[in-house]
């Protein structure tokens, strides 16, 4: 049962031959013996509840494809009832008053939350063991990063602790934890899902979006998650689309934009082998390569890692013992009060980006270093634009290597950041990017590690791109495999 996707599970609560309440046990029951460490917080009288809410919506009759559902939240979505920590020490013992839009749109569908997802502290990484609740474990291999920074969500769904799960995305903490746990993952458009109740890392950046076993499912999850939010400023107003629509689309005659930058040196060999493979497979299924070029990708980094600090050093601001969460113990005055809280309750990942934040935004400073990775950010989305005159979509790998050893980088920022290459620009362009399976790599272990395609789209082409995923589904059985032990 558990291994089953939500399209499946959907048809057996509809069909009555399981109830919520029994789907909700068998995966709590999981969770509670799983020692992935994926969830930081579950609420087993909670969750129950909201099965027996979603039992008698059944039983009632009422049409709608995810009552009954099991989802989990990354813990960066404020729920209500249980705790929201950010993966911070600085909200480890947070209850929000108040959900998340994007949780309260999964309650109104009937779903019932399993609990809340381990991630990287306030969303900052690219391994997930920058959470002061500890690293999440590779459910492939449990000496493995599971990719961050929603780790937890990938690594619940890969190790079948929840059928689905959200997560968010600011530089590719959706689709690099998806394809380093073998699942799937799409970051919309910036602005489709509301940001509101997510708690912010960058805010020009951040997007929430689904992880779970195939495109379809996704494309039933953002039915839901998607829409215009009146209480996030930069929600985009547009009519609510149905995101399963061009599921059953032709591939034939399909452009897809092999993008050079994504093949250079830096990307593993088993990687790159199994991202030909899947460009090979679109084209027997009557697609078309062309080879095209996105010059700025290399500045990504460089300038993703101006950029989101900045933010993040603004947004951080609001923790300072006062309105939230931690507060240092011991203080001689209110500076030594905000020192001190502040110092004990971020880790070192944050405050690094703190500190990088405040000095690029600094006086004197905010024109070398701000002001001009704002405008390659603008030089980046005009690459894309004109990427697009030449091609449907573009693909290429998600990252360079497979999931690396747990411990391999954790002290190694940069190598963390490098690891981002691929992801980084279609944040910063606000473009749809997805990852799909597609083949597994060795590392430099003789282990069978998940390898992601990512799927690149124009402006508001989520349900393009979720067909053109379902259809390499339909033709490969990646996306259906679980790690040994499941
Ligand atoms: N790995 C990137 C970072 O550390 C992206 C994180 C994210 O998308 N939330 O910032």
């Amino acid at each position: 049962m558990h291994t089953k996707t939500l399209k499946q599970l959907s048809g057996l609560l509809k069909d009555k031959k399981i109830s919520a309440t029994e789907l909700a046990q068998i995966f709590l029951t999981r969770i509670q013996q799983s020692d992935l460490n994926a969830f930081t917080s579950v609420e087993p009288d909670l969750t129950l509840a909201q099965a027996k809410a979603a039992d008698a919506r059944i039983a009632a009759g009422e049409a709608g494809d995810l009552i009954g559902v099991p989802i989990a939240h990354k813990d960066i979505f404020v729920t209500r009832g249980w705790k929201s920590t950010a993966g911070s020490k600085m909200l480890a013992n947070y209850r929000s008053p108040f959900d998340a839009t994007v949780v309260d749109q999964f309650r109104k569908a009937g779903m019932v939350t399993l609990g809340k997802l381990n991630c990287d502290e306030f969303a900052m990484g690219s391994a997930n063991e920058n959470s002061f609740f500890g690293a999440v474990k590779n459910p492939w291999d449990k000496t493995a990063v599971p990719g961050g920074s929603s780790g937890g969500s990938a690594a619940a769904v890969a190790g079948a602790l929840a059928p689905a799960a959200t997560g968010t995305d600011t530089g590719g903490s959706i689709r690099q934890p998806a394809a380093l746990c073998g699942v799937t993952g799409i970051k919309p458009t910036y602005g489709r899902v509301s940001r509101f109740g997510m708690i912010a890392f960058a805010s020009s950046l951040d997007q929430g979006g689904p992880i779970a076993h195939n495109a379809e499912d996704c494309a039933m999850l953002l039915n839901a998650m998607t829409g215009f939010d009146e209480k996030d400023s930069t929600s985009i107003e547009r009519p609510v689309e149905d995101f399963s629509s061009q599921l059953q689309q032709s591939i034939k005659g399909l452009k897809i934009g092999v993008p050079k930058e994504y093949f250079g040196k830096g990307l593993a060999s088993d990687v790159e082998a199994a991202i030909h493979a899947a460009l090979h497979e679109y084209e027997k299924c009557g697609a078309t390569l062309v080879d095209i070029s996105l010059p700025k990708t290399e500045l990504s980094i460089p300038v993703y890692y101006v950029i989101a600090p900045a933010e993040a050093s603004s947004n951080l601001s609001r923790f300072d013992g006062v309105r939230y969460g931690y507060r240092a113990p011991e203080y001689t005055d209110l500076s030594d009060m905000y020192r001190k809280t502040r110092s004990q309750g971020f880790g070192d990942e944050v405050k690094r980006r703190i500190l990088v934040g405040a000095y690029v935004l600094s006086h004197g400073y905010y024109d070398a270093y701000y002001l001009q990775a704002q405008k390659i950010r603008r030089l980046i989305a005009q690459d894309f634009q004109q990427a697009f005159t030449q091609c449907d979509v573009i693909m290429g790998p998600v990252a360079p290597t497979v999931a690396w050893d747990l411990g391999s980088k954790a002290n190694d920022p940069l190598a963390n950041y490098l690891a981002d290459i691929y992801t980084l620009s279609t944040s910063l362009a606000g473009l749809p990017g997805m990852s799909i399976p597609c083949g597994f790599g060795v590392g430099d272990k003789n282990a069978q590690r998940p390898v992601g395609l990512q799927l690149i789209g124009n402006y508001f082409e989520e349900a393009k791109l979720l067909g053109i995923a379902h259809q390499f589904q339909l033709a490969t059985d990646w996306h259906t495999r679980h790690p040994a032990g499941i």
